[in-house]
């Protein structure tokens, strides 16, 4: 089998690789297998010192690795920057935090002492989408490796050169040889390495679809699962909001990375009373992006990472507009080379449309008209994902009650979802399930044991 790293932004192949055959998958899953089983008893302090060098690493090679993300999946070069640091900053912020979040703790009992404490699991295989090339792994590989656990790494087929180069990082870094393992296969091997028995969890991030399949053969293996699924996420207006704010920040919760991220805001729920201001600003705000070639300066909108995928939209977007959506803005694919798609804004959106039914994993926003807050509610919650959720007010305390009101891993007031190293991550419903980041996302790859003692004599 073949893995062809190309260029969505001209279509050009930029490489090919020979997918890892079973000697090779053999020979590093027992590398990794020895290398976890040292790491495990290495000393947290010197864990937290590879945790920094990596973080050092990163930065220093920030200017090889952002143009391979932009190369590979088609995002403005500035974005893969600021995606390498962020990563870097995740390492930092699991050094600091990692030793006192890994303490023992003591839970008062009938003991004379009882306490939890947490042990590594083993090797934590990570199946990972290319949206975030280096993020999506790095986000999951920092608090497992914090946790005294290796990684083994089988990343989307389109971003070979990114896995590679990820491992490459912590060899530079100077960690152990196989503690972080890229493996080149395609997605028909996984359940193979689901069921192998150095295979200890699975942290999935990638489509619904494919994470019921993980779901069931880690189910299957009973091994220990995340999953980090799709989204629609809805952004709210309510009628008291600062409608010129929320309208710039919905521009950017939408159209970063290109529209493709799980949790860029995709419903855009307005109160009829500011629905015609918000429409107006937003649709001035998309107008100002900037589409074309990633890799030069100034462009703000760059290649979606595969033209199915592009067709995909495309087709979402006909058909809303078949359905009674109107088109204010763009609605095309691009011509020419690349998997280029204009920035897209349907309004009077309704919830059975495409737009409002699907996840729309790229450039185009659907603007969904309501008549108050309640309904706004009921059209958020209308859809079988959870992941995130933003909600502009300017009432605080009618804010607080509404996040209670809505199925989503996190609620953002004023503001646009985001990962944060450390707040958790996650989804509920056709979202996922489990955490990452913060204390959570460190302690979901722990065995979290109890131990209990009695007095030493009677
Ligand atoms: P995808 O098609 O599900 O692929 C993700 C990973 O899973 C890739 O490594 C892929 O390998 C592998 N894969 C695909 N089908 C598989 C199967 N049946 N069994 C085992 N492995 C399988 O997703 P994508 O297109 O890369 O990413 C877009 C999706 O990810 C969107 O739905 C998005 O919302 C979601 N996402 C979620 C989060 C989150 O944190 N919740 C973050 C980012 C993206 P191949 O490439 O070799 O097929």
């Amino acid at each position: 089998m073949t893995i062809t790293s190309f260029n969505p932004a001209t279509d050009a192949v930029l490489a090919e690789y020979d997918a890892h055959d079973g000697a090779a998958i053999e020979q590093r899953l027992e590398r990794a297998a020895g290398a976890q089983r040292a790491w495990a008893r290495t000393p947290m302090a010197e864990r937290m010192a590879l945790l920094r060098r990596v973080a050092q690493t990163l930065r220093e090679q920030k200017a090889t690795l952002a143009p391979l993300a932009t190369l590979e999946m088609g995002k403005p070069l500035a974005e893969s920057a600021g995606e390498v640091e962020k990563c870097a900053w995740n390492f930092d912020v699991y050094a600091d935090a990692a030793p006192g979040m890994l303490q023992d703790q003591i839970v008062p009992s009938s003991a004379t002492d009882s306490r939890m404490v947490y042990d590594p699991l083993g090797i934590v295989l990570a199946v990972m989408p290319w949206n975030y090339p280096f993020w999506q792994v790095m986000r999951a590989a920092a608090p497992v490796l914090a946790g005294g656990n290796g990684m083994v790494l089988k990343h989307a087929s389109n971003v070979p050169q990114c896995a590679l180069a990820l491992e490459d990082v912590f060899t530079k870094a100077g960690a152990p040889a196989g503690l972080f393992t890229t493996l080149l296969v395609g997605s028909g091997e996984v359940k193979r390495l689901i069921e192998d028995r150095r295979i200890s969890a699975v942290t999935f991030t990638g489509s619904t679809p494919a994470g019921r399949s993980i779901a069931s053969q880690a189910g299957q293996a009973l091994k220990k699962q995340v999953l980090e699924l799709g989204g629609s996420d809805p952004f709210i207006v309510l009628s008291d909001a600062d409608i010129e704010a929320a309208a710039a920040v919905a521009v950017k919760a939408r159209f970063q990375n290109t529209g493709q991220s799980c949790i860029a805001a995709k419903r855009f729920i307005v109160e009829h009373a500011v629905a015609d201001r918000f429409v107006e600003a937003f649709v001035d705000g998309a107008r100002q992006l900037v589409v074309g070639d990633p890799m030069a300066d100034g462009n703000t909108q760059g290649a979606m990472a595969k033209r199915n995928l592009r067709d995909e939209l495309h087709a979402q977007v006909e058909a809303s507009v078949q359905q009674g959506a109107k088109l204010l803005l763009g609605g095309k694919p691009v011509a020419g080379p690349g998997a280029f798609y204009e920035p897209t804004v349907l309004d009077h959106v309704t919830h059975d449309m495409t737009a409002a039914r699907e996840e729309t994993f790229g450039p185009a926003a659907a603007i969904l008209r309501v008549a108050d807050a309640a309904e706004a509610v009921r059209v958020a919650n209308g859809t079988p994902f959870g992941l995130g959720a933003a909600l502009w007010t300017a009432d605080l305390d009618r804010a607080r009650q509404i996040t209670r009101q809505i199925d989503a891993g996190a609620v953002f007031v004023n503001g646009m979802v985001a990962s944060d190293p450390r707040l958790p991550f996650g989804g509920t419903k056709e979202s996922g399930y489990g955490r990452e980041l913060g204390v959570l996302g460190l302690h979901e790859f722990t065995n979290i044991k109890t131990v209990w003692t009695g007095p030493a004599r009677a």
